[in-house]
């Protein structure tokens, strides 16, 4: 039998779709092997092991009675557990909300569903999605299936080693300043943020909602296109998704780049990248001219802005948004039966200060201190206007260009515990992906190499507002080429 692990979504649906394979048997061989490896690598919070065999049934039960069982027919799931799923605990990987059990799901995860999509389990990530390396979280470390010394990445990265050691066929993330894009770098898997407004956010646990926005990791490029046919589109349930028509990106996909315009932003190139890095950029570079495209230098000068400004937004609205857990309505309550609270700020912050992990109480004081009134002007409103500019900036490259192509990060995984003491330093990790959030844009990771460590390396495309087909096709290119995804980490 073909290996149904470190299979596509394309292959997998059509397998169960002609009837060569029952969903059944797939998901409960998954079940089993993610079960079996979360021992390993700490992928997921929690499996979904009645729930995911009842929805392989009726796939099951579809496809013998001649129904459509849709275009992601019995595909498992891994869904980061930042998206709310119906009767299935969802933590955001927090202590606050450890024992959350949602009435309604995310619109996302309804979509996949209803698509024949099936959820597997609820994938670790970073507290609140803030982090870059998944060692945030109060369920435990993710471990890289490649080297498990290393990070996954983050904050999605229980999604991104879900995939990458196949344990799930594909997944989902969130991606606010680049936690779809960096975990898929470097663990060797397709993730793609759409533009701001293509997904809706409802039901998904809000950090910035400016910022937010959910998205594919898979295993190729048209695994992704497949999922994003399916989760985009308006929703009356978001008023700010977008009321524009969702391509079939997965049919129109082509790696011939003729007539296509690379840009490569030159402040994003000034500063040297690891040399495996480099390499795998100068790879991807001569693939894409070879496929046809111009390469041409661009300019955003704002582009050092890009993470002071990011951690000033998303901090503002975190503290925002991370208000009403309270320990009042749901989640963690602290214990006041031997010392009741004087007042309710104490119930607040007794509840809270244990309920919050390091990280999402640094951000939630900064972002406190960036509204509150004397520094709004100074901090909040000031990165808000510079925000601006940057828009600006990349509106203006987008008529000289069609993508950019860049580092995701400048250097592959990095070991688990190297960096935790010294937030600064993980924040700049984040430097060639908060931009496309900050502007709205999308972005995508695309397996391009490996590095002598044998550690994945991705390569960022991004592209203008809604322009997700040039995207797609410039990373298909790539991969088409280097076939670098068929890869896997070793004894899995
Ligand atoms: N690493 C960034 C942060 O810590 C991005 C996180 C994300 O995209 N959710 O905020």
């Amino acid at each position: 039998m073909e290996d149904i692990y470190f299979t596509t979504i394309t292959s997998l649906r059509d397998r169960i779709r002609r009837g060569d394979i029952k969903a059944r048997e797939v998901i409960e061989k998954y079940l089993g092997r993610a079960q079996k490896l979360n021992q390993r690598l700490n992928a997921f919070i929690s499996l979904n092991q009645e729930g995911a065999l009842a929805q392989a049934d009726k796939i099951d039960q579809m496809v013998a009675s001649g129904k459509d069982p849709g275009p992601l027919a019995g595909v498992p799931m891994a869904i980061k557990d930042m998206l709310c799923t119906r009767g299935l605990k969802t933590t955001a990987a927090s202590r606050i909300l450890y024992n959350y059990v949602p009435p309604y799901s995310a619109t996302v995860v309804e979509r996949l569903e209803a698509a024949g999509a099936i959820t597997l389990g609820k994938a670790n990530q970073d507290e609140f999605a803030m982090g870059s390396s998944s060692e945030n979280s109060f369920f435990g470390v993710v471990k890289n299936p490649w080297d498990e010394n290393y990070v996954p990445g983050g904050s999605s990265g229980g999604t991104a080693a879900a995939v990458a050691a196949g344990m799930s066929v594909a997944g989902i993330g969130t991606d606010t300043g680049g936690s779809i894009r960096q975990p898929a770098h470097f663990c060797g898997v397709v993730g793609v943020k759409p533009t701001y407004g293509r997904v809706s956010r409802y039901g998904i646990i809000a950090f910035a909602s400016s910022l937010d926005q959910a998205g594919p990791m898979t295993r190729t490029i048209k695994d992704s296109a497949e999922m994003m046919e399916v989760i985009c589109g308006w929703d009356k349930m978001d008023a700010t998704t977008a009321k524009v028509q969702v391509p079939k990106w997965s049919t129109q996909l082509s790696s011939n780049l003729k007539g296509i315009k690379i840009g490569l932003p030159k402040e994003y190139y000034s500063s040297a990248f690891a040399p495996d890095t480099q390499k795998v950029i100068d790879q991807a570079l001569a693939v894409v001219r070879e496929a046809g495209a111009q390469i041409v230098e661009v300019s955003i000068p704002l582009t050092e802005f890009g993470v002071p400004i990011y951690y000033l937004v998303a901090a503002s609205e975190a503290s925002s948004n991370l208000a009403r857990y309270d320990g009042v309505r749901f989640g963690h309550r602290a214990d006041f039966s031997k010392k009741p609270a004087e007042d309710l700020a104490e119930f607040y912050s007794r509840s809270r200060g244990e309920g919050f992990g390091t990280e999402v109480k640094r951000r939630i004081m900064l972002g406190t201190y960036a509204l509150s009134s004397g520094y709004y002007d100074a901090y909040y409103r000031k990165a808000c206007q510079v925000r601006r500019l940057l828009r600006d900036q990349f509106k203006k490259v987008f008529t000289e260009c069609d993508a950019l192509l860049t580092p995701v990060a400048s250097t592959p995984a990095f070991k688990i515990g190297e960096r935790i003491a010294d937030p600064l330093q993980m924040y700049m990790n984040d430097i060639y992906t908060t931009s496309t959030n900050l502007v709205g844009i999308p972005g995508l990771s695309v397996p391009g190499g490996m590095s002598s460590e044998g550690l994945p390396i991705g390569v960022q495309i991004t592209a203008a507002h809604f322009c997700e087909e040039k995207m797609l096709n410039v990373g298909f290119a790539i991969e088409q080429a280097l076939g670098i995804w068929k890869k896997v980490p070793n004894g899995l």
